[in-house]
């Protein structure tokens, strides 16, 4: 059976730069619904048409539009290696459907981490964001700069701050965040299914507490 997870915690708490790490240390693969969304953007695409109005003010998109693109990246191929979901469910009718999902397919969550960082410091973390448009890394010009300013260390890619990014959607992000997806994190409390992770400690430190989690529970 192949091994799904998922990613929770604020904007900001380093989901996708610890998803990224488990990628590479577990060979699972990150889906991440911010990037799905991005990706349609760019090209332009109904889906993104759709998704862009609640992006651009911080809002989340619709469950049906969210749930319709993951069931889509996941049929066939999609899902034969796992993943680790990042951003994804956020509302509960969203984690009621990925069970449904992964159960049409015999296949269960194996836990579900949470990146627990306080508020003011997520504040502070998205201010600095910087994103690689080629690889998706994530850097911060205070706590993990790259090497050269601007520039991925990896392929060398433009770095560039999400459009998304601005202080008033970030303030926005983090409310949505602490009202619509709390729930989510009692939904899988209540399953026994939680694991809480110190998201302040470092970036290897968090990586390491979530590999053993996911060890631990596979
Ligand atoms: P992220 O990259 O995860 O911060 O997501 C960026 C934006 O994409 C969010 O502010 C939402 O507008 C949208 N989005 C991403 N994932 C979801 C989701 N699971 N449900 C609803 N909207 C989402």
């Amino acid at each position: 059976m192949a091994t799904f997870v998922v990613l929770m915690g604020g904007p900001g708490a380093g989901k996708g730069t610890q998803a990224k790490r488990l990628e590479r240390e577990l060979g699972i693969p990150q889906i991440a619904t911010g990037d799905l969304f991005r990706e349609n953007l760019q090209n332009n695409t109904e889906l993104g048409q759709t998704a862009r109005k609640y992006m651009d003010a911080g809002e989340l998109v619709p469950d049906e539009v969210t749930i319709g693109m993951v069931r889509q990246r996941l049929s066939g191929e999609g899902r034969s290696q796992g993943a680790i979901f990042d951003g994804f469910p956020r509302t509960c009718p969203q984690a009621e459907a990925l069970e449904a999902l992964l159960a049409e397919w015999g296949e269960k969550l194996a836990v579900v981490l949470y990146i627990n960082v306080r508020r003011d410091v997520l504040l502070q973390r998205l201010a600095g964001r910087w994103t690689c448009p080629i690889c998706g890394r994530v850097y911060h010009v205070l706590f993990n700069p790259p090497k050269e300013a601007g520039v991925c260390d990896v392929d060398g890619g433009k770095l560039f701050q999400r459009a998304d990014d601005t202080e008033e959607t970030q303030r926005r992000r983090i409310d949505v965040y602490f009202e619509q997806t709390a729930p989510v994190l009692d939904y899988y409390r209540e399953q026994g299914m939680l694991v809480e992770i110190d998201g302040e400690q470092s970036i290897e430190e968090v990586t390491e507490s979530l590999v053993a989690a996911i060890r631990d529970a596979t």
